[in-house]
């Protein structure tokens, strides 16, 4: 069984290269940020209390994420392992993921980061906003400020995964497939 935390800052590629993981690997996806979009359109207490931290690139506060994450952990008993994108986003939220996943006999397997330099991303965020419809792709400010919590509070959490040994850096500029392959090798090793 592999845990997998896929790594990096808001246009890094981490859903895209989820997708191709969970056919191959057979990996539940978990991502926060599609759990609370679900919550907002079915228009959830959850969703309401998301929003206005989603739509202005906040963090949502940890308790919130954390109490989501361990009901869809809870709820999904047949999973072969998850591949967790978008969490754990601060040292809190990893220490809780670590204690949940204890608690029912499992581990993370290793963090893997996928590296892409700040203009690369500003571009990739603002292309895929002509077609996603998600109001925190669409302006300078809010990609602004979700960039900037990604360095302020996101960050550390590669550190926190360094200091057990399990976090891997790859670069994440490139071919899908190429990008896919250096994530399979990573996965593979463990
Ligand atoms: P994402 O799709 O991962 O970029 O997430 C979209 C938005 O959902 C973020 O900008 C946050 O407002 C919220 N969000 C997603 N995951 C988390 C998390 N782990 N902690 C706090 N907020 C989150």
């Amino acid at each position: 069984m592999h845990n997998i935390v896929l790594f990096g800052p808001p246009g890094a590629g981490k859903g895209t290269q989820s997708e191709k993981l969970i056919q191959k690997y057979g990996l539940t996806h978990l991502s926060t940020g599609d759990l609370f979009r679900k919550h907002l359109g079915e228009g959830t207490e959850l969703g309401n209390l998301a929003k206005k931290y989603m739509n202005e690139g906040r963090l949502v506060p940890d308790e919130v994420v954390i109490g989501m994450v361990e009901e869809k952990i809870e709820s999904t008993k047949d999973a072969v392992g998850f591949i967790f994108d978008g969490f754990p986003r601060t040292t809190a939220q990893a220490e809780a993921l670590d204690a949940m996943l204890e608690k029912h006999g499992m581990e993370i397997s290793g963090m893997i980061a996928l590296d892409v330099e700040e203009d690369i991303l500003r571009e990739r965020i603002k292309e895929r906003g002509k077609t996603s419809g998600r109001v925190d792709d669409q302006d300078d400010e809010k990609i602004n400020t979700r960039i900037k919590v990604y360095l302020d509070e996101t960050l550390p959490v590669a550190g926190y995964y360094e200091k057990q040994g399990k976090f891997q850096k790859i670069n994440g500029v490139g071919e899908i497939d190429f990008i896919f392959d250096s994530i399979s090798k990573v996965i593979d090793s463990y």
